[in-house]
């Protein structure tokens, strides 16, 4: 099978599903106060801070990870994979960046 353009592109691009423009906890404020280290984030719980951290951590680039697995003898093989595609967990309180998992 022939890839069209469109299709190579696809193959470099990373895929971030679930992603949100707008979140719920993005109209949130920051309640920080930075005059002093134990009244911002991370000592003090500001969940504006929280959450947009959590979204800093997200990949944004494929990555290569390790896959096992083991085929019917019980013999296990590893191999190195490209991630170019996760799918974000959220909350349903704030929509915020549980965490999220590898496609591959
Ligand atoms: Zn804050």
């Amino acid at each position: 099978m022939k890839l069209t353009m469109n299709e190579k592109k696809k193959n470099i691009k990373f895929t971030i599903l679930n992603l949100m423009d707008k979140p719920r906890w993005k109209k949130m404020k920051c309640v920080c106060n930075h005059n002093s280290v134990e009244t911002e984030f991370p000592i003090f719980n500001c969940l504006h801070c929280k959450f947009q951290s959590q979204e800093m951590k997200l990949p944004r680039s494929p990555f290569k990870i390790s896959l096992t697995s083991s085929d019917r003898n019980g013999k296990t093989k590893s191999e190195i994979v490209t991630c170019n595609k996760i799918k974000i967990n959220r909350g349903d309180k704030y929509q915020e960046i549980i965490g999220w998992f590898n496609l591959v």
